[in-house]
């Protein structure tokens, strides 16, 4: 099946942030289709540039892909790692500790000026 089938151009066009450049800028969209083994279909919208991903997680959790394309084997399954695995695989202990002790001490000194502030 061709790319042309499951990919459909956006009429509506797309603010790029707008509040901060103070003049609009335009970017091209695309929403390329997807549908999950339990047959859920939907469209996500990629810019136009992009190389769509093969597969995209659906809402039921199930990995969707692109009419036409099958998801290779090889794609790395899911770990269900938790947030503070990841977080441990990609920061030190000892970064976590000097970073917890930061935090301590900002929330320590609000809590002071707050009580100093109410009384
Ligand atoms: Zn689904």
């Amino acid at each position: 099946m061709s790319e042309i089938f499951n990919i459909e151009l956006l009429g509506d066009i797309a603010h790029r942030d707008s509040a901060t450049a103070g003049v609009s800028e335009f970017a091209a969209r695309v929403r390329v289709i997807y549908v999950c083994d339990k047959g859920h279909y939907f469209g996500i919208p990629l810019a136009a540039d992009v190389v769509p991903p093969i597969a995209w997680m659906c809402r039921c959790g199930h990995d969707a892909s692109r009419p036409g394309f099958t998801i290779p084997d090889d794609k790395p399954a899911r770990t269900g790692r938790t947030h503070y695995e990841i977080l441990r695989e990609r920061r030190t202990e000892g970064f976590l500790e000097k970073l917890l002790t930061q935090e301590l001490r900002k929330l320590r000194t609000s809590e002071k000026e707050q009580s100093s502030q109410a009384s």
